[in-house]
């Protein structure tokens, strides 16, 4: 797309009604005059804009991508299954998880909606209360802490790892008191959702 837009006329078009729309931006507009003359000129650009970005070449595209996606992340889930003996496999899910301001950027997240949706189409999904479960030591439910690291001279907080920093914890005593912070988070939400099972409310 970037190349047929550098290089075709009708891309070439489209970057031009592009930058007039960012030089006439509305929020910047300071009485109604200016409004309603670079909402004229906003609404010029449309079908210069249209005619490339919804050609067929890119329309097919996004309809394969989509297709593909869908089939991707049923994979994931039916795959997953497909390790354990059949009905035994429980998936925990967070009941919040939508994944806005997540620190995985690029990476493929298992959040937001579309993991309990599938989950729930493919096998079995238990919605867990996600509270605390990523501040929390698992084995004695102590507030953990972040370590510090040194970076360019500079001490700055590590929050990929998190310590339980209580002397009577169990995991302190046995020098095993860092985990990482997911599977901290991940070992809390399963031991929720086995309390949620037996109703032992054990965490
Ligand atoms: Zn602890």
């Amino acid at each position: 797309m970037k190349y047929d837009k550098a290089k075709s006329p009708s891309g070439q078009a489209a970057q031009q009604a592009e930058t007039i729309v960012a030089e006439n931006t509305l929020s910047t507009a300071f009485n109604l005059e200016t409004f309603q003359d670079r909402y004229d000129r906003i609404r010029e650009q449309t079908p210069a804009i249209r005619a490339f970005y919804h050609q067929p070449k890119f329309e097919r595209r996004r309809r394969l991508i989509a297709w593909r996606t869908k089939l991707v992340k049923t994979k994931i889930v039916v795959e997953k299954k497909r390790q354990h003996p059949q009905k035994t496999l429980i998936q925990a899910i967070g009941h919040a998880g939508t994944g806005t301001g997540t620190r995985i950027k690029g990476h493929l997240r298992l959040g937001g909606k579309w993991h309990r949706q599938f989950t729930r189409q493919h096998s079995i999904a238990l919605i867990t209360n996600e509270a605390r479960t990523s501040m929390v030591c698992p084995y004695c439910r102590e507030r953990i802490i972040h370590p510090r690291k040194l970076t360019m001279g500079k001490r700055k907080l590590n929050l990929g790892t998190s310590c339980c920093a209580n002397p009577n914890c169990a995991c302190y005593k046995e020098c095993k008191n860092s985990f990482g912070r997911d599977t901290l988070s991940a070992t809390c939400i399963a031991l929720r959702a086995y309390g949620q099972l037996t109703k032992d409310p054990i965490f």
